[in-house]
């Protein structure tokens, strides 16, 4: 049977081990060589009854106090573990963070909501160049070099004035046309940017998804009939159109589109100002003078042309009443259209 010596003994080792453990499954371990129900001391605890009467007390009295010492030092090595792991930035005993994944941008997604709307209607996707030429931004879209027209559009120089940052997606068409064969049905989303004051209401950077069909007897029924199933699709059913006539150098006769108020159903709403309709884009029938200088056959084709900002398209949509918020990256706006 141990005497005070042995555990005296034991009590060495164990600590002798707790020192030199070096993972927290060493001390698990040691703990249950030790105190473990088939460990060291209570092995000795259990045996006292078989020691002879004197001996019981001061055995049993050390047992136990090198169960508490041993005890103590296993949870404060335990604890020092613990610390130097949060030090070094990993606490395996922390419930886990769940990574955020990310999303696509707002105004990513509504363009490519209109993209699929008008691919559904046999639309090919064509993208150009933001940095343009002076040519296709302005003079192939009939904007001749003293045209008052170009004052409508605040632009942005590039290297003196033959290179500009596109003011439309309308160049595209412009090179498209070009080199495409006839019948052609293209739409032209991308980024561009205007030398305009940022407000809630007009950004310097902004997105168009323009659309141009050409063929023979092409009619404005034709550009009718596909921007009323485009915003039936994109808005939902029920929608009414209205087109005012307007002015655009490349197309003739031109028009702006209202659609009837989504949200008042054209009682009248804030959002509408109180007239039930709400502008949503340009279009028009292709001036014969663009489809010329395309070396395109204007007494045998006509097209139709539009244009829609995406921006306007999106605040609609998602009733968001300052464009600022779009280029921001503030992450509590984004998460939102997750
Ligand atoms: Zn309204």
């Amino acid at each position: 049977m141990p005497g005070l010596k042995d555990i005296d003994k034991i009590k060495a080792q164990a600590l002798a081990a707790i020192a030199s453990a070096s993972t927290q499954d060493d001390l698990n371990n040691i703990s249950i060589k030790y105190l473990g129900r088939k460990g060291v001391i209570t092995s000795i605890l259990k045996s006292l009854k078989d020691l002879p009467i004197e001996q019981r007390k001061s055995v049993g009295a050390a047992a136990n106090k090198i169960k508490v010492e041993i005890d103590q030092e296993i949870k404060s090595a335990l604890n020092k573990f613990k610390i130097s792991r949060v030090k070094a930035g990993i606490d395996p005993t922390l419930p886990g963070i769940a990574r955020r994944l990310g999303a696509i941008h707002p105004i990513t997604q509504v363009i490519d909501d209109m993209c699929r709307s008008f691919h559904g209607m046999g639309f090919a996707i064509e993208r150009g160049p933001e940095v343009e030429t002076d040519y296709y931004n302005f003079e192939a879209l009939n904007f001749p070099p003293d045209h008052p027209a170009r004052d409508m559009q605040d632009t942005f120089y590039v290297e003196g004035n033959d290179l500009v940052l596109r003011t439309h997606t309308t160049p595209v068409q412009a090179r498209v046309l070009e080199k495409c064969k006839l019948p052609v049905k293209v739409i032209t989303p991308g980024k561009t940017y205007r030398n305009e004051e940022i407000s809630t209401r007009s950004y310097c950077v902004f997105h168009q998804v323009d659309g141009f069909l050409v063929d023979e007897g092409v009619t404005m029924a034709d550009l009718k009939g596909v921007l009323v199933a485009f915003c039936r699709d994109f808005f939902g059913e029920g929608m009414s159109l209205r087109f005012r006539p307007s002015y655009f150098p490349f197309t003739e006769p031109s028009v702006e589109v209202d659609i009837s108020c989504f949200l008042c159903r054209g009682k009248g709403c804030q959002l509408c100002k109180y007239s039930g309709w709400l502008e949503i884009l340009g279009a028009g029938m292709i001036d014969p003078n663009v489809l010329k200088m395309a070396d395109i056959d204007s007494e045998k084709y006509t097209g139709y042309a539009f244009g829609i900002g995406v921006e306007r398209i999106a605040m609609l949509k998602y009733g968001i009443n300052d464009i600022r918020l779009f280029y921001e990256n503030d992450i509590r706006f984004i998460r939102q259209f997750i």
